[in-house]
């Protein structure tokens, strides 16, 4: 007989998301409703920026931010190719440049001391990627970024809860992007959110996402905006998910803490490292093993019916970025290195123990 599976991911939804996302099915009104401000004003309080506006996916959120920076053709911007692709598909909406750099081997964000040699005078921005829960120096990246002038847009997709050295997502970038497809900390369904402190980026940001109006006049569009609106159904759960956002970080964190103590000392394999001072926001738990090795890992895990996943792909080498800009292996060697040894584990608040361990020990059964 077929194991059961154990999935690599699992939104954790309950009676109250249900009761929520219902109230606003039976009143009507779907969306431009009260869900949308009330998760705002919540998500704000949460990340610690003075706004946040709720728009339909984190790509959305990303493209607004481009745009409402005033990036444009003939810009260029620093980021890294170890992410997913939308952190440099909204420079490509905007026919903006990306530069990456190479990424930092235990943390696997923009490594910083890279950055400054790759700036020119068409650089108007850093775009660092918290990968995997974890959170790029933001110390540094804003150190730079002040010296020469630049905007920072931080893609914290998958870095809610994360921090470093005491800074939050938001905190220092001129806006931070968060996302919310089921897989992430919390869920909208799809959805995605920006948050900053700028007063004028938050305006334009709402009036992008709403077709480019201002103000009430619903007939009027100043600028070529979008529909990147989120509706009041996924607001309304994006709410109730943050209402228990604590409950699942402590659960993301046991996970975590039990995979570690069960695979640290497994030859071969290596677990996540925090760096001093950070806090890890636990989107997935991937861990590293030799790259000779890998395939069998993942045969292992399949036949035990244990959904894993090399993670994530690396930008420079999809095949349209190749085509358009010439990147070749080689390009961005710890990036290269890192994306053949990386596995993405069955990881999800309220993951059983006993899943953990079956995990476990089919890793350290193909390893040893
Ligand atoms: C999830 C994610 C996004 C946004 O994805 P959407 O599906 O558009 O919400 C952007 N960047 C990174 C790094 C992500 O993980």
């Amino acid at each position: 007989m077929k194991q059961p599976k154990i999935p690599l991911s699992r939104p954790y939804l309950d009676a109250r998301d249900e009761r929520r996302v219902l109230a606003v099915l039976r009143s009507g009104q779907l969306s431009m409703g009260p869900e949308q401000r009330a998760f705002e004003d919540r998500a704000a309080k949460r990340i610690g920026t003075r706004y946040a506006a709720a728009v339909s996916s984190g790509t959305a959120g990303l493209h607004l931010s481009v745009r409402g920076l005033g990036l444009g053709s003939g810009d260029e911007v620093i980021t890294t190719p170890f992410s997913f692709i939308a952190s440099s598909n909204c420079l490509l909406y905007e026919n903006v440049t990306p530069v990456f750099v190479d990424v930092d081997d235990a943390t696997l964000t923009i490594a910083v001391e890279q950055i400054e040699r790759r700036i020119t005078k068409r650089t108007k921005a850093i775009l660092p990627v918290h990968v995997f829960g974890q959170m790029a120096d933001m110390k540094g990246i804003s150190r730079l970024a002040r010296k020469h002038g630049l905007a920072v847009i931080e893609d914290a997709c998958e870095a809610l809860g994360a921090s470093r050295d005491g800074i939050r997502p938001g905190v220092r970038g001129d806006a931070a992007v968060f996302g919310f497809y089921p897989n992430k900390q919390i869920t909208t369904g799809e959805g995605g959110l920006v948050a900053t402190n700028s007063k004028r980026l938050d305006r334009l940001v709402r009036s992008l996402r709403n077709q480019g109006r201002a103000g009430s006049a619903w007939l009027e569009h100043r600028t070529l905006g979008y529909n990147y609106r989120l509706d009041d159904l996924s607001a309304a759960l994006g709410a109730a998910q943050l209402e228990k956002f604590d409950e699942m970080q402590q659960l993301r964190r046991q996970a975590a803490r039990r995979y570690s103590e069960s695979l640290s000392e497994v030859p071969g394999v290596r677990v996540p490292e925090t760096p001093t001072g950070a806090v890890h926001g636990w989107f997935v738990y991937v861990i590293r093993v030799p790259a000779a090795a890998r395939a069998r890992v993942l045969r292992a895990l399949d036949r035990e019916g244990i959904q894993a996943k090399p993670y994530l792909s690396l930008l420079h080498l999809q095949p349209f970025m190749k085509r358009r800009f010439g990147f070749k292996r080689g390009d961005f060697p710890v990036a290269e290195q890192a994306m053949k040894e990386t596995i993405a584990l069955p990881f999800f608040p309220g993951i059983s123990h006993a899943a953990i361990k079956k995990v476990s020990s089919a890793v350290k059964g193909a390893l040893t």
